[in-house]
């Protein structure tokens, strides 16, 4: 499947370029990081660079303009591996490749791809006026395949598919979904892959929501196995199941097989710090964050942005005496989109943290291989009926995000904040960027993965 991402911001931007309001035809240029998974090919919109328009000649259904516009484009894109993505408007609303678009982008492709030497795909797109776009990829040997998916990611996150091969969808269980969200949602969510970072209290609820939405595919990543203190909040675990100490994600992949509604799972004993982990979240179109670690959170940020993908993170602060005494009791669903504010920049963990907890890891790792006893993860409470509402808080935000219901809109929302103590739960806005993550968005599959020297390690063994 050919994919492309691009930001709302990005989205934008190329909008307001191409459509000036004088109706005639305008082009620009973006690069675009690259991921590629398993037969899925996604670029990452990276930056857009605007054509000037005193540099073209432009009719209502025609464009022509000077490619010395990209030789520099071509040089960085050379030194960055990067994909060249050719973008027009057809004001008219005309859904199709002209014969004259097709003409002169052979003429650029096969120009783009001898200068570049690339063994990857570059794009030409049409923008219609409605914002929605459809596109092909030109390969190394000039084949033209048609882009499946655009999925713009912002504070909505909008997705337009084009393929042939409708998947099915068994519809008698999915009625009520229907009834509630329309066939284009319930469509919308069949077509959409799904990861799930930790499969334990908030995990699990959500799995099992997701499953019964009929979402498409579920990655799972959690490394560790059931055990009998996880019996009061894992959805399809079973004391025997607890006592063979089978792992959580082949737990909750069988649970998800045995429901029979074609979801399909693949999953991973390993935590996130995993190139192959890393690789199959990041071809994911939503990462639900269901673990409690500032080492977690940080990838899952660093995911949210090299690959443009949007990140519900889910947490429960349990302050218990252990002797029946709740001092407070708060759960929160954060909504992370690229070019927003980050869960580190919204005070979730810090990069000391961060550092401890790589330290720490890497000791037990230490530890495993020298076969001494794994320390038992910490104890801390724990109950089923909390964990089960934040990750309806979680699902819901999803829900809203594809198919915005609320009356305030998506982009004065960013995390949902419940109080149990006071029984409340409202919104909250945290709209400033953060820097730190800002510059890395688009960045896709760079060398090491995600710039952290540890992926590069498989690697150089090699
Ligand atoms: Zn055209």
């Amino acid at each position: 499947m050919n994919r492309i991402r691009i930001t709302e911001k990005h989205h934008a931007d190329i909008y307001s370029h191409l459509f000036p309001g004088d109706g005639m035809e305008a082009v620009g240029i973006a690069l675009c990081g690259k991921h590629f998974y398993k037969g899925n090919q996604t670029l990452l919109v990276q930056d857009f660079y605007p054509v000037p328009y005193d540099v073209c000649e432009r009719t209502e259904d025609y464009i022509r303009w000077s490619t010395d516009f990209i030789n520099p484009l071509l040089e960085k894109a050379q030194k960055e591996n990067l994909s060249l993505l050719k973008i027009h408007c057809h004001p008219s609303g005309y859904d199709r490749f002209s014969d004259l678009d097709s003409e002169s982008d052979y003429a650029l492709f096969s120009s783009v791809h001898s200068w570049l030497q690339s063994n990857y795909p570059h794009s030409s797109c049409v923008m219609l006026p409605d914002g929605k776009l459809f596109g092909r990829f030109f390969h190394e040997n000039m084949e033209e395949e048609i882009v499946h998916q655009f999925s713009i990611i912002g504070s909505d996150i909008k997705s337009w598919h084009y393929s042939d091969n409708e998947l099915s969808v068994k519809s008698e269980a999915f009625k009520r979904n229907e009834q509630a969200f329309g066939k284009k949602t319930v469509k919308l969510l069949s077509k959409m892959k799904i990861a799930v970072v930790g499969c334990s209290g908030t995990g699990s609820p959500s799995i099992e929501q997701l499953t019964r939405l009929g979402v498409g595919t579920l990655v799972l990543v959690d490394n560790d196995y059931l055990d009998t203190v996880n019996l009061n909040r894992i959805l399809g675990s079973n004391y025997t199941q607890a006592l063979s100490k089978i792992s959580k994600v082949d737990l909750l992949e069988a649970h998800v097989r045995e429901i029979g509604l074609d979801t399909k799972v693949e999953s991973f004993r390993s935590n996130l710090v995993n190139e192959d982990v890393i690789r199959a979240v990041a071809d994911c179109d939503v990462i639900f964050g269901c673990v409690d670690s500032a080492e977690g959170r940080h990838i899952m940020d660093l995911l949210s942005a090299y690959y443009i993908i949007p990140l519900i993170d889910i947490g429960v602060k349990f302050d218990a005496d252990g002797q029946g005494g709740i001092n407070g009791l708060f759960g929160s669903v954060h909504y992370v989109k690229p070019f927003g504010s980050s869960l580190m920049s919204r005070g979730q963990y810090n990069l000391e943290q961060v550092a401890s907890e790589e330290i720490k890891r890497r000791n037990k790792e230490e530890f495993a291989r020298n076969q001494y006893l794994v320390e038992a993860g910490e104890s801390s409470p724990a109950v089923i009926s909390i964990n089960m509402q934040m990750s309806s808080i979680a699902v819901n935000e999803l829900l809203a995000r594809i198919h915005p219901y609320r009356t305030l809109s998506n982009a004065e929302i960013d995390v949902i904040r419940s109080n149990f103590s006071e029984a409340i739960t409202f919104p909250d806005e945290l709209p400033e960027s953060c820097p730190y993550f800002s510059k890395r968005v688009g960045k896709g599959s760079v060398y090491p993965l995600l710039n952290r020297l540890e992926f590069s390690i498989n690697e150089k063994v090699v």
